[in-house]
């Protein structure tokens, strides 16, 4: 469809602004919508440990004031299974600055940013009505609309696929300032993180299973938590010279995805369409994973409501894949750590969501060729892609190279004929450049190695 024969775009509200929300409403603006982010400030105080990875998936995201203040990578020490790593560093955020940084950014690219909390939504025919409790008590109304509430956005009534129910009891403590850094470490219930802030602030979170923990009440849960600090070797530079606040936060940690993440007018992104275990440390780089998929998903629905099963299909094999990706992640790390094997945390958790290997070995004979659909020029359109019993998402493209037209030439190959040399004569690539991919397709066993 050409730029005249588009429609008109609609108005987008989106209610949450952290990286899904945020990253969502980027792409939506980068595409011309007009969009409206509702967010509310986070309601405790988080600082949560990023990698390289997901500082580079905020980049990619469009985020720039967001990732103006971030400190330099601290020591990250893991102790699991009786075994120390001390080889790891992470970047310690503090997640209410993340929030306000992703805020400016917004603003700066022309989404309109409303400062409150969202109350009830309303469907009415093709449009939503969000009420916005603040003083004013307004409300947005608009034609599409994106979830993106983070772990406390409702089920709205959809089919959820939970993991072992989850708590992650997070305390803080005060010392004196100090050098950033962090540590993970396993014990006989649960498993522990903690982190120092260079303003000498402690945040020491213990993840148990809400069923079989035994927790005692409220009053006496800092107590039952400190109990545990205290014997953990990995803990005591934490609250070495330092003490209890008397404040404690429960955070919800339970894996959680959403069986219908997508329909004809609304999406949920990020933790409102899946949310992962936190041991992963991984939850942002997931939470932008969809969101950066769901501009053009949304696009798709609104300009072509053709396909939008198509659309809606790309987005929650999606969602689906990177679910069941992170929690066999999860389910390996649990199974390596061997020493309370019979504990309910370590043997439910090693034994879900299935005992589905986390990477099939490639086997050159499952290559095929079909039509899936893929991110194109801001839309979802069919491609052709090759798909492996390892890929089942389809490969379109490798480094600019369309990868369909190397598995059909390579399946066409006459006998006798080197697979480089089938490159350069059925698809007219250079000798270097046929070279590299036939390597590559060597490595990553797409062609069976030659005895
Ligand atoms: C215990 C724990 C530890 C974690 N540690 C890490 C870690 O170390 N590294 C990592 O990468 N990930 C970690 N995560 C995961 C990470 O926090 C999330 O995956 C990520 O923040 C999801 O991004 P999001 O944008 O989907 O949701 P959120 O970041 O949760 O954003 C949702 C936003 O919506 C706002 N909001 C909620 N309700 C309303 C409302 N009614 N009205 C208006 N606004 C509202 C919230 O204030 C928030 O700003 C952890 C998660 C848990 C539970």
């Amino acid at each position: 469809m050409s730029m005249a024969q588009q429609k008109p775009l609609t108005h987008i509200v989106v209610l949450g602004g952290g990286p899904a929300g945020g990253a969502t409403a980027l792409g939506l603006r980068k595409l011309g919508y007009d969009v409206s982010v509702i967010a509310e400030p986070r309601p405790f105080k988080a600082v949560e440990g990023i990698s390289e990875r997901v500082l580079e998936g905020l980049r990619n995201a469009g985020f720039n004031q967001a990732l103006a203040k971030l400190p330099q990578p601290s020591p990250r020490l893991a102790s699991w299974n009786g075994a120390t790593n001390s080889a790891n560093t992470e970047m310690l955020i503090n997640r209410s600055e993340l929030d306000r940084g992703i805020g400016q950014d917004l603003q700066a690219a022309g989404v309109n940013l409303i400062q409150g909390r969202v109350g009830k939504v309303v469907a009415d025919s093709d449009r939503f009505t969000v009420e916005i409790k603040d003083e004013d008590a307004q409300s947005v109304s608009a034609g599409f609309l994106v979830e993106a509430r983070g772990r406390s956005a409702p089920a709205a009534g959809l089919a959820r696929l939970r993991g072992s129910e989850t708590v992650s009891l997070l305390q803080y403590w005060q010392g004196e300032p100090c050098q950033p850094q962090s540590a993970a470490e396993s014990f006989q219930d649960g498993w522990a993180w903690m982190a120092a802030w260079s303003d000498g602030t402690r945040y020491l979170q213990l993840t148990f299973d809400v069923a079989t923990a035994d927790l005692p009440d409220k009053a006496q849960l800092i107590d039952h938590c400190n109990a545990i600090l205290r014997t953990l070797p990995r803990a005591q530079p934490f609250i070495a010279n330092a003490e209890p606040t008397g404040i404690i936060h429960a955070r919800t940690s339970t894996p959680i995805l959403c069986r219908k993440a997508v329909g004809d007018n609304w999406i949920r992104v990020g933790d409102a369409a899946m949310a992962v275990d936190p041991l992963s440390g991984n939850g942002i780089f997931q939470a932008l994973s969809s969101a950066l998929q769901a501009p053009a998903v949304i696009n798709t629905l609104l300009q072509q409501p053709e396909r939008a099963t198509l659309a809606k299909q790309f987005y929650q094999q999606r969602v689906d894949h990177l679910f069941h990706r992170f929690a066999r992640i999860g389910r390996d790390f649990y199974a390596s750590e061997e020493r309370w094997w019979d504990n309910p945390f370590w043997a439910t958790r090693r034994n879900w969501p299935d005992n589905q290997p986390l990477h099939q070995e490639t086997d050159p004979d499952s290559l095929q060729v079909v039509s899936m659909p893929v991110v194109s020029n801001g839309l979802i359109e069919e491609h052709e892609v090759v798909i492996t019993n390892d890929q089942p998402l389809g490969i379109w493209h490798l480094n600019g190279i369309p990868m369909a037209p190397v598995v059909r030439a390579l399946q066409n190959k006459e006998q006798g004929i080197s697979p480089q040399r089938c490159l350069e004569t059925a698809l007219g690539m250079s000798p270097e450049s046929a070279a590299g991919l036939t390597r590559w397709l060597y490595q990553n066993r797409w062609l069976k190695a030659e005895r």
